[in-house]
Parts: C-alpha cells; structure tokens; sequence
C-alpha cells in the first residue's frame, strides 16, 4: 500500500484529493496546522474524517516539516498548504512568501536529505501567469505576477523545477487555474457569491457586496483537478502541467449564472462603483460594487490551455461553468436553508 503525505488536508483540495487516494487504495496522511480555521469540516462533508491520518505540522518551521517527511518515509508528497488566498497576501507578503515559498525549498530539502526516491508534487497556479504575456496560457508562458501570492508561488514553482533538475528528483508542478466547488473557502469571489445569495434567498443578507466585476477566470471543478494532480504523480517523469478548463467567464457571469439557479432575474445599471443589479421581481438591489474588494494590482484575465495535460495524462476537465455554478449554488441554498 502506498503511502500519501497531503499538506493542507483540512483545505479544498485536500479534501478532494484525499477522497481520491482512498479510491486508488492509498494510506492517507493529512498534515494540518493544530490551531486549523476550518478543522476537520470538509473531510467530515465528504465522509472520509475516520479514513485520513492527520499529523500535526506548521509549514513555517524547518525542522517540523523535516521531522515529519523523516519519520514517515511516504511514497508521494503532495504540498497543497498554503496561504492561498490573493487579497490577504496584499496584507500579508511576509507570511505568504514563508508559507508559499519557503515551505516548498523546506519540503524538497527533506525529501532531498531523508527519502529521494519520495515523488512530490507542488500545488503551483494560474496567478503567476498574472499580467498575461499569451492568450491562451500554457506551461512555456512567460510568467509575470501581479501579487505578493502570485510571486511566492513562482519561487516555489522554480525550486520545483531546479530541484528536479539539479538533483533528479521526481519533483513535478501542478499550475492551476481557479478550481471551486461547494467546498470552496467563503472568502474566495466564486463561493462568497453562492454564500451571500442563498443567505439573501432566505433573508439573511439584502446585498452582495463584491469588486471588479470585469475580472475574467478560467473556473473549472476542484473534484476533477486533484485526480490531475495523481495522474502527474503516477507519469514516468515530472514535468509542469496546467490543468485547466480552457474557457474564460467574468465575475459578472458567474453572478448571474449563480442568481438564475437562485430564482433571481437580474437587471444591471450603472457603471464601475456605482454598477448594481436588482431582482426584477421584487425591485431590490442585489449586487453592488464596494471598492474594498479591489486589488492594488488585478490579473484581468485568465485562460489556459490544457493541450499537454490531455496529450500526456489523458485528463480534461468534466464539470461545465454551468454545472459548476449550478452545483454550488445548490449546495449554499440547502446549507443556508438547513441551518
Ligand atoms: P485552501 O486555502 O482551501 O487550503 C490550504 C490549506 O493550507 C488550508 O487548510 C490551510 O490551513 C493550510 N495552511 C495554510 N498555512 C499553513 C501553514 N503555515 N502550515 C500548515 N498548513 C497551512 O486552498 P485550496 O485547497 O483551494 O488550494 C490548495 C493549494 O492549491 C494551495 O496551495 C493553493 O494556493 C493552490 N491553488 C489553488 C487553486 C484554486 O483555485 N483552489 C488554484 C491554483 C493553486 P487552515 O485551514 O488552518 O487555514
Ligand atoms: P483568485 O483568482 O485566486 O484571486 O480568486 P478569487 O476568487 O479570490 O478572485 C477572482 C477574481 O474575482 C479576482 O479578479 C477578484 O478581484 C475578483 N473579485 C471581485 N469581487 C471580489 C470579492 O468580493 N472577493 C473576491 N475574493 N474576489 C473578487
């Protein structure tokens, strides 16, 4: 049986991707932060909270992590911890590069001192495409990053790379575009949109209060892109890969296709700050714009091309925008109606 080493457990994709180890018939270890926001709640939604073996880890400290890889000697390391999310990396770059960048060198030294032959697999993103340099974006894009997330990610993208290419490690990088799903931090556009709407639904909120609108993301189904992250690890050589859906929506798109699900009929007036949107049927302002949520720098636009993945995986994303949205929105509408 082999064993997996999943940082970030409590998190989206570590959610997801444990449910799928546990298919291919893995021994599952979860590493979380002791003092975890969440807990244990997404592997409780999923069912598998008794299936997964969680050891305790902090990404900030050296020696911690290297216990950790030491002592457990696994098959497959897959780094999904992180402070993932942009806006907050804004507020705090110094945390966010420790975390994002400095965790990785942390982890690839300890597979590189303690177990070589250990593969790993980096949870690298969209976000350092940023500025985009092609449309679509590709692994041999140029990279240029608009946030202290974005840069972070980048110097744990390269480590990546170099390790696997000074040291002959199976060292591969995952960059990927936003996957979502019902389990979704709330904080992030596409959940915080499902959230508020479904609480507006049943009266326990009267507006959705979001930033640039005009924002384009290649959004595809977080189910679908952990099962690329194990097929990267099972490919006889490490390599970069996007995963993506290769479609683009904007912010905007995703509100009205959430609010449809929602039994919302929207019309849009006004621009910049001052756009909203109002349900025809009742006459009240649903969305609007609060400059809060802007970014002191944006990526405008985001879409990938999955050609490699599928050539050499065989992988392609299954879930539609569409049923994405849809899927999401049901999920806020019961968990908000239950609650
Ligand atoms: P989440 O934010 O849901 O999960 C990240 C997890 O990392 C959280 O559970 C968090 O713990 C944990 N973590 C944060 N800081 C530390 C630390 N110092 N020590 C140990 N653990 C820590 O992210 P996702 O699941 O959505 O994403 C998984 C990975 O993929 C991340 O690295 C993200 O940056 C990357 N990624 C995600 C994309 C997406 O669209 N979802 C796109 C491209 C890349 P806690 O619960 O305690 O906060
Ligand atoms: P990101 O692509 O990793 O930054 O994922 P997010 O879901 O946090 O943001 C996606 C896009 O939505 C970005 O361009 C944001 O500027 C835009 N956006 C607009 N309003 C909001 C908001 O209220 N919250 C968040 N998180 N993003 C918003």
């Amino acid at each position: 049986m082999k064993t997996a080493l999943v940082t970030g457990i409590y998190g989206q994709d570590g959610a997801y991707l444990a449910e799928h180890l546990l298919k291919q018939g893995y021994r599952v270890v979860g590493a979380a932060r002791r003092s975890a926001a969440n807990g244990d709640s997404r592997l409780v939604e999923l069912g598998i909270e008794n299936e997964v073996e969680i050891k305790s880890i902090e990404l900030t400290e050296t020696s911690n992590v290297a216990q950790l890889i030491k002592q457990l000697q696994p098959d497959e390391i897959y780094n999904l911890g992180a402070q993932s999310f942009v806006a907050e990396s804004f507020s705090c770059p110094e945390y966010t590069a420790n975390v994002d960048a400095l965790a990785v060198l942390r982890i690839l030294e300890a597979i590189r001192a303690f177990c070589p032959g250990t593969r790993f697999y980096q949870a690298s993103t969209s976000e350092m495409f940023g500025k985009v340099q092609t449309v679509p974006q590709t692994e041999t894009t140029p990279f240029y990053p608009r946030s202290p997330y974005g840069v972070a990610k980048l110097f744990g993208h390269w480590s990546t790379v170099n390790y696997r290419e000074s040291y002959g490690m199976f060292a591969t990088s995952g960059i990927l575009f936003n996957h979502e799903s019902p389990l979704r931090g709330a904080e992030f556009v596409t959940r915080k949109i499902t959230k508020t709407l479904a609480q507006i639904k049943h009266g326990k909120a009267t507006v959705l209060q979001l930033g640039n609108l005009d924002a384009k993301r290649d959004w595809g189904f977080a189910g679908d892109y952990v099962v690329g992250m194990w097929l990267m690890m099972q490919a006889s050589v490490a390599d970069d890969f996007v995963l993506a859906t290769g479609k683009t929506h904007t912010v905007r798109q995703f509100v009205l296709a959430a609010a449809t699900v929602c039994g919302f009929d929207l019309e849009w007036t006004g621009k910049g700050t001052e756009e909203k949107a109002l349900d025809r049927k009742t006459g009240k302002t649903i969305v609007a714009v609060n400059p809060e949520y802007y970014r002191p720098a944006e990526v405008d636009l985001l879409i990938g091309d999955p050609g490699k993945a599928k050539a050499k995986l065989g992988w392609q994303s299954t879930v539609t925008f569409e049923q994405l949205s849809e899927m999401m929105m049901i999920a806020d509408l019961r968990r908000t109606a239950n609650k």
